[in-house]
C-alpha cells in the first residue's frame, strides 16, 4: 500500500530487528535514510537491497516536498541510523508533511534506546521525561537542567561518553543529588548498567569516560522531607486558630 511506513532498526543487536520490519524494508519502493553506509549494512543482513534514498538535517527541506509526493503511489520506508526514526532523529516533518497530504502513514514500532534504558535504570517509570541530548555548553545545560528541576517524573536523557561525567555533575547542581542509572551500549556486547547516585556516578566516569553509547536516567524529586516536631506543632497551631 502506498504511504509512509515509520520502521524501527535496532540498536545494536541485529537480531532486533522485526520480521515485519524486514519485511518492509525488503519491498518498500523507497527507504530515507540517515546514512545509506549504515542502513546498507543491515540490507546486508538481511540479504536484500533497498532503494535508499538519503534524508537527513542537512537535505531534509529539500528532499521533503519529493519524497512527500512519491508517497501517493509508492510505499516509503523511513529509517535512521538506529532504534525508532524521529526520537532524537530526524523525521517528524516528514511524518506532518505526509499526514497534511492525506496519505497513509503507518508505523512498525521497535528498538528505541530511551525506552530500553527507563526499562533498566530500576526507577519509576509511571512518568518519565525524554530530554534528548542536553546542550554541550555547560551555560546552556545548567538551564535545560534548571528548566527541569520541578518536574516530577524520571528523566531520560541521551550523552556521550566524553562528556558523561560533566552531564552527571551537572544534574546533580542543579537536581540535587538523586540516584540514577547510565545505561551503555544495551543489547551489544558489552551492554552494562551502572546505577547510583549522581555524585557518586560522577566521580566513577571523572577519569574513565566510557566508550560506546549511552543514556542517562535520573530518579524524580524525592518526597518532601519528613516534617520536624516543630513543623507540626506549628502547622497544628496554624490549624486550630481556623477553627469556629
Ligand atoms: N533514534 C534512536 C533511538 O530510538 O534510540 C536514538 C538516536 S540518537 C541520535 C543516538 C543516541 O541514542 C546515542 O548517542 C545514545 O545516547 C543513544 N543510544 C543509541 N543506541 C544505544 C545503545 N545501544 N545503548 C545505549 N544508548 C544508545
Amino acid at each position: 500500500t502506498p504511504g509512509l511506513y515509520i520502521v524501527a532498526t535496532p540498536i545494536g543487536n541485529l537480531g532486533d530487528l522485526s520480521p515485519r520490519a524486514a519485511e518492509i524494508l525488503l519491498n518498500a519502493d523507497l527507504v530515507a535514510v540517515e546514512d545509506s553506509r549504515v542502513t546498507a549494512g543491515l540490507f546486508r543482513h538481511l540479504g536484500g537491497k533497498g532503494r535508499m534514498i538519503p534524508y537527513h538535517d542537512h537535505n531534509a527541506d529539500s528532499v521533503r516536498p519529493g519524497l512527500v509526493a512519491r508517497m501517493g503511489g509508492e510505499s516509503v520506508a523511513l529509517v535512521s541510523d538506529a532504534g525508532t526514526p524521529l526520537i532524537s532523529d530526524p523525521g517528524y516533518k516528514l511524518v506532518r508533511d505526509a499526514r497534511a497530504a492525506g496519505h497513509m502513514v503507518t508505523t512498525i514500532p521497535g528498538p528505541c534506546a530511551a525506552i530500553a534504558a527507563l526499562t533498566l535504570a530500576g526507577l519509576p517509570t509511571d512518568r518519565f521525561l525524554f530530554l534528548g541530548f542536553l546542550p554541550a555548553k555547560s551555560g546552556a545545560r545548567a538551564q535545560a537542567i534548571a528548566e527541569v528541576a520541578g518536574v516530577r517524573a524520571t528523566l531520560v536523557l541521551y550523552e556521550s561518553g566524553p562528556r558523561l561525567s560533566a552531564c552527571l555533575a551537572a544534574l546533580a547542581d542543579g537536581l540535587g543529588d538523586r540516584e540514577a542509572a547510565v545505561a551503555r551500549e544495551i543489547s551489544k556486547k558489552f551492554e552494562e548498567t551502572v546505577t547510583g547516585t549522581l555524585s557518586t556516578l560522577t566521580a566513577r566516569y571523572a577519569d574513565a569516560p566510557p566508550r560506546g553509547e549511552i543514556v542517562v536516567v535520573v530518579a524524580p524529586p524525592g518526597e518532601a522531607a519528613p516534617a520536624t516536631a516543630e513543623d507540626a506543632d506549628a502547622a497544628l497551631a496554624e490549624a486550630l486558630t481556623r477553627l469556629p
